[in-house]
C-alpha cells in the first residue's frame, strides 16, 4: 500500500528542476509521519525457517545451542530481588563492537540452507535480507528525534541485502561511552541471567560470567505489502510453558526500565520505550515482552509483562503517541525507495541510505571499501562455476 499524500511511492525527485540540474538532482524520501498515515499495510505472520547460536568465543553453530529458557521467580514468593549490579565488572565478558561482522553470520546461514527455502531461487531473488535490528530502526525513524542511521545496500542475483554502518556519531558515542551507560548496559544483560536457565526445567544460575558473545538467533521470513524479507534477530528465551510451542510464538524478550511513580513518567514510558519494544518485537512475531523494573539501587523489585499487541493501546489516545500504521508504512517506502535505487547487480556497489532526524533519507554510491559488505566467499560461492578451459591443448598449439 501506499502512504498517504505520496502517489508516487513518496521518492520525491525534483522533476521540476532545470535540464542543466537534473543529474545533480538525488532522490530522497521524506520520513515526516503524517505522509505514512494510512491503513496499516498487509504483514506476512512471521515463520521461523530456522536458527543459528553464537557461542563465548563468537563462533557460529547452525543449532540452537545458544537458546536459553524463560523461568521467572514463582509468583506466590516473595518476589523478584534481582541486584543487576552484581558481578559488575568483574564477570562482564562484552562482545569486542570493534568487529564489523555486518551480515556475515546470517549468509553463513543463508548459503548453507539456500537449497531448502521454500519458493527457491526465485524467491531469494526478490527478496530483502537483513537485520531484524535494521528493520527496527527503520520502523521508528518516522518518530527518532535523537539518533540517525546508515543503511548499506547491495543487489546480488537480484536479492536486496541491507546492512547497517555505524555512523560517525554513533562511533565517537560508542568510543566516549559514559561508565554509567556500560554499567546500564551490563544490567539489562544480567537481567536475562535472573530470568533463563540453561535448560528447560532447570533454574537460572546468576554465578556464572555474563559473555554478550553469546547469542540465540532466529531466522525468519515474511512478507512486506508486495516485499518479500528474510531477516534474523537475536532471542533472548523460549518459554517451556507457552500456549504454543511453536516459534516465534514461544519467544520471550526480556528488558529492564526504571521504576515509575507517576503518571507522566509512564506516558513518556509508552511514547518512547514502547514504541522500541513493539517494533523490535512485532517484526519477529515476539508475542510478549517482560519487563523489570529497577530501583535507585539497581534492583529489580516487579515485573510486567508487556503483550506485544496490546502495546499501541497505550498510545492510541495520546496525541503526541505513535503509530504503527506509520511505521510500517514507512518501512514499506523505504524498501520500495530503496529496490527503485539500486538498480545494478553488483555485490561491488554500494548505495548508502542516511538519515539524520529531522531531515530526509538521502543516498550516496559507492564502490568497494569501505562499504562493500558482502563477503568474497559468500559472492563466490553464490556464484556458479564459469565453464573451466579446456586443459588439454588445442590443436593450435
Ligand atoms: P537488535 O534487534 O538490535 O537486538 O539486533 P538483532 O537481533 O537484529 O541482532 C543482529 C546481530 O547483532 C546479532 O548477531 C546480534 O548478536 C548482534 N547484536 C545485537 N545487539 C547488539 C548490540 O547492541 N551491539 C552489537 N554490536 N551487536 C548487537
Amino acid at each position: 500500500m501506499e502512504p498517504r499524500g505520496t502517489k508516487r511511492g513518496a521518492a520525491e525527485t525534483e522533476v521540476a528542476a532545470p535540464r542543466s540540474k537534473l543529474h545533480s538532482t538525488a532522490p530522497s524520501l521524506p520520513t515526516e509521519p503524517a505522509l505514512y498515515s494510512g491503513p496499516f499495510p498487509f504483514y506476512q505472520r512471521p515463520s521461523e525457517l530456522g536458527c543459528f547460536s553464537l557461542d563465548a568465543q563468537r563462533q557460529y553453530h547452525g543449532d540452537a545451542r545458544a537458546l536459553r529458557y524463560y523461568s521467572p521467580p514463582p509468583t506466590n514468593g516473595p518476589g523478584p530481588n534481582f541486584d543487576l549490579r552484581d558481578g559488575y565488572p568483574d564477570r562482564y565478558r562484552p562482545r569486542d563492537e570493534e568487529v564489523r561482522e555486518g551480515l556475515d553470520h546470517l549468509l553463513r546461514w543463508l548459503l548453507e540452507h539456500r537449497g531448502q527455502l521454500e519458493g527457491g531461487p526465485s524467491w531469494l531473488a526478490g527478496a530483502v535480507v537483513t537485520w531484524r535490528g535494521h528493520m527496527t530502526k527503520l520502523l521508528t525513524t518516522p518518530y527518532e528525534r535523537q539518533e540517525g542511521w546508515q543503511l548499506a545496500a547491495s543487489r546480488f542475483q537480484g536479492t536486496l541485502y541491507l546492512s547497517e554502518v555505524e555512523t560517525p556519531a554513533a562511533r565517537a558515542r560508542r568510543l566516549a561511552e559514559p561508565p554509567l551507560l556500560r554499567e546500564l548496559k551490563y544490567m539489562g544483560y544480567k537481567f536475562e541471567q535472573y530470568m533463563c536457565a540453561d535448560k528447560p526445567g532447570s533454574s537460572p544460575d546468576p554465578s556464572g560470567e555474563v559473555n554478550t558473545n553469546v547469542a540465540f538467533c532466529s531466522v525468519l521470513r515474511s512478507r512486506l505489502g508486495n516485499h518479500p524479507l528474510l531477516f534474523s534477530g537475536e532471542v533472548d528465551c523460549t518459554d517451556p510453558h507457552a500456549p504454543s510451542s511453536q516459534p516465534p510464538t514461544c519467544y520471550v524478550e526480556l528488558k529492564t526500565s526504571k521504576e515509575m511513580h507517576s503518571p507522566g513518567q509512564w506516558r513518556g514510558f509508552y511514547r518512547h520505550k514502547l514504541l522500541k519494544w513493539w517494533a523490535q518485537s512485532f517484526l519477529p512475531g515476539v508475542p510478549n515482552v517482560v519487563a523489570g523494573f529497577r530501583n535507585p539501587e539497581g534492583f529489580i523489585c516487579s515485573l510486567k509483562t508487556f503483550p506485544t499487541m496490546e502495546m499501541f493501546e497505550h498510545v492510541r489516545n495520546d496525541r503526541n503517541g505513535w503509530n504503527p500504521s506509520v511505521c510500517m508504512n514507512f518501512c514499506a517506502a523505504f524498501l520500495s525507495f530503496a529496490q527503485s535505487t539500486v538498480v545494478q547487480d553488483d555485490p561491488r556497489l554500494v548505495h548508502l541510505f542516511s538519515w539524520e532526524p529531522r531531515g530526509p533519507v538521502t543516498v550516496s554510491v559507492h564502490r568497494d571499501a569501505p562499504y562493500a559488505f558482502l563477503p568474497t566467499w559468500y559472492v563466490e560461492a553464490m556464484t556458479p562455476d564459469l565453464p573451466s578451459p579446456p586443459k588439454t591443448p588445442s590443436p593450435k598449439d
